[in-house]
Parts: structure tokens; C-alpha cells; sequence
């Protein structure tokens, strides 16, 4: 018999990936074959903030299910039109701390870059959803004026690449960056927040890695995975390349209702992460953004949970449970 390649020949380059991510409310649920009673409130929702997941992400899916944790992250809903009190459209106070263009300045020693607003994929509860990265984002003037920043104050030691998902830039591009902050002498640590090598695994790129080899920087990656399922072999692959080129990597996930507000589910990642040698680093509360309210776990229960957490797992793998206060010097943790 002839053996199946068509899963090796058939992998899309990573652009093609995105540019092939479902868009349309209709074909997601024709595709996942659920209710098309669900559509009218995808679409309305949908027109505020976009449908977009990439298919091989859709693939983890399980078809037929509308409470699948996977779903639950990416499809539009009625629920997010509902105006709440106390939920708002710059949440964590963004807007007020940006000392230069894309530039997020908030804790001592490390700044972080907003490179870039697109993302392979629209999570629901981010508050992504409603920043004005138009006027924000650092390339607009090719990062000279965040570059300007980082140089004129020697107390930042490191910087974040942070978005949207600054690996959404092209190798080249990302290149170019990486030499400039390499030339900036009191940096000293380069830390990507991405989710890529969870949505668009393919994004890990021999190039991409042999940029991070070659630099002089000690590199974090810091991945967002919120379920278990999300780490399929694709993922894993891409996760030890990551490592072999020696980048610590961590994971930081959101608390999130319906998705991995339960012990096994918190547990089942954990331990997960721990097979590719990812760390849990923090498990956010949602931040309370206008529109994803209903993801919203209250902090006592989310404490309740941590409390079993801590007596379940070693302590290693225990992420910390935090939220963002406006204008406080670090995030604030939950877990005392
Ligand atoms: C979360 C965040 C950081 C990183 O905080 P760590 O505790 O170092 O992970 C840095 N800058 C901003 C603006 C942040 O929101
Ligand atoms: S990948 Fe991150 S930044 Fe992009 S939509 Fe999801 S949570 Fe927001």
C-alpha cells in the first residue's frame, strides 16, 4: 500500500494558513456542522469584531459541539453585545502609559513593544478587540520612535515584543528589529508574547529560529495556551524547535468560563505543558473588556480553584493566578 503523505504535502506555509482561516460565521458552522440557530447572533457579533480562525486550529475541534472549549474562544456570540457595567473598552489603562509610539511602559526594568495589531487568530475576551492599534503600533515609523525610547533610558533591561502577535512579522522584518535592540547596550533580556506557536505552528520557521541562535540575547518565549487540546503534535514540534534553539519557554493563559474554569482542565494543561517543557507562568483573570463579560470567572471562585490547584500539582506547575490594575508597578497576584 502506498503510505499517506497528503498530511506532509498538504501543510501550508504559514501565510497560507492565515490567509485561509475561516472569516465567515457560516462556513465555521456549516464546517463544525452545529445549529445555524447560532448564526443571525455570530454575524451581528462578528460585525464588531471579526470572525478569524486559522482551519488547522478548527481542526482540534470537536464537530457537533457548541460548548467545545476551543469554539468557545473564537466563535462570535450574542452574548457580546450586551453592554455591561464595569466592563470597558481600554481596561487595563494602555492608552494612558504609552510614553512613545507602541511603546507600554508600566514595570521597572522591561518595556513592552506593541509590534504589530494583527493576529492569526480574534480571541473573544481579548481586549484586542476595541485598542486602536491604527495609532499605536510600533512600525508605523519602523519602530525609530519605540527604538528612541529604549535608548534613552538605561533602567529597561528588557524588552517584550507583544501585539497583537509580533510573529505575525515576516522573518526579514523581525530581523531587522532584532538588530537594532541587540545594538542598544543596557538590554539585556528579549521576551516574545505570542500565540502563533499554538495557532500557526508552521510559523516557527528554520529562519525565525536561526535568528533567535544568532543573537546575543537570552530569549523567553512566552506562548498563550488555554486548553490542553490546543498542544496537538504540529504544536509540540514547533515548541521543541523552539527550545533546541535555546529559548526558555513559558506559557501564560486566561481563566476563562466554559473553556478552563474547572481543576481537570487546569490540571490536564499543566501537565501537558510539562511534557514539552513549557512552564505555566500566569493564569490572568480576564481583563474586563467590554464584550467578553461572559467569560468572566469572579475572583473568589477563581481562588477556590487555584486553592485546589495548588493541592493537586507540584508547585512548578502552578502558574500564578494574576490580574492587571491600572497603574500598579507589577501585575497583581490573587494567590495569597
Ligand atoms: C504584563 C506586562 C509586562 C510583563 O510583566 P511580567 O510580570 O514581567 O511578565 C510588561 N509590560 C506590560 C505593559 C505588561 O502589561
Ligand atoms: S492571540 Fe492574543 S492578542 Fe491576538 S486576539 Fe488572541 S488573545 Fe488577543
Amino acid at each position: 500500500m502506498i503510505p499517506r503523505t497528503d498530511s506532509l504535502c498538504q501543510t501550508p506555509s504559514w501565510n497560507e494558513a492565515i490567509a485561509n482561516a475561516f472569516t465567515s460565521p457560516e462556513e465555521l458552522i456549516d464546517y463544525l456542522e452545529l445549529d445555524k440557530a447560532l448564526l443571525p447572533a455570530a454575524r451581528a457579533a462578528a460585525l464588531q469584531f471579526g470572525l478569524r480562525v486559522p482551519r488547522e486550529y478548527v481542526d482540534c475541534m470537536e464537530k457537533g459541539n457548541p460548548q467545545d472549549p476551543l469554539l468557545l474562544q473564537v466563535l462570535p456570540l450574542g452574548a457580546e453585545l450586551e453592554l455591561q457595567l464595569g466592563f470597558s473598552t481600554d481596561p487595563v489603562g494602555d492608552l494612558a502609559a504609552a510614553p512613545a509610539k507602541g511603546v507600554l511602559h508600566k514595570y521597572h526594568g522591561r518595556a513592552l513593544l506593541v509590534t504589530t495589531g494583527a493576529c492569526a487568530v480574534n480571541c473573544r475576551y481579548c481586549f484586542r478587540r476595541h485598542f486602536p492599534y491604527q495609532e499605536s503600533s510600533a512600525y508605523l515609523d519602523r519602530w525609530q520612535s519605540a527604538l528612541d525610547y529604549l535608548r534613552s533610558d538605561p533602567s529597561i533591561h528588557e524588552v517584550i515584543l507583544s501585539g497583537g502577535d509580533p510573529l505575525m512579522i515576516a522573518d526579514s522584518r523581525l530581523a531587522e528589529l532584532f538588530q537594532a535592540l541587540e545594538a542598544i547596550p543596557h538590554l539585556m533580556r528579549l521576551r516574545i508574547h505570542t500565540r502563533m506557536p499554538v495557532i500557526v505552528p508552521q510559523r516557527i520557521t528554520g529562519d525565525f529560529l536561526e535568528e533567535l541562535g544568532r543573537m546575543r540575547f537570552k530569549t523567553v518565549v512566552v506562548i498563550h495556551c488555554n486548553h490542553a487540546h490546543e498542544l496537538t503534535s504540529a504544536v509540540c514540534l514547533a515548541l521543541r524547535r523552539l527550545q533546541e534553539s535555546g529559548v526558555m519557554l513559558l506559557n501564560q493563559s486566561v481563566l476563562l468560563k466554559g473553556v478552563n474554569d474547572d481543576v481537570e482542565t487546569q490540571i490536564q494543561l499543566s501537565e501537558a505543558l510539562f511534557d514539552v517543557q513549557v512552564t505555566p507562568y500566569y493564569l490572568h483573570l480576564l481583563d474586563p473588556v467590554q464584550g467578553a463579560a461572559h467569560f468572566d470567572v469572579g475572583r473568589e471562585e477563581a481562588q477556590v480553584l487555584y486553592q485546589k490547584l495548588l493541592q493537586r500539582l507540584p508547585g512548578y506547575l502552578v502558574p500564578k493566578l494574576v490580574y492587571e490594575k491600572p497603574g500598579e508597578a507589577s501585575k497583581t497576584s490573587l494567590t495569597l
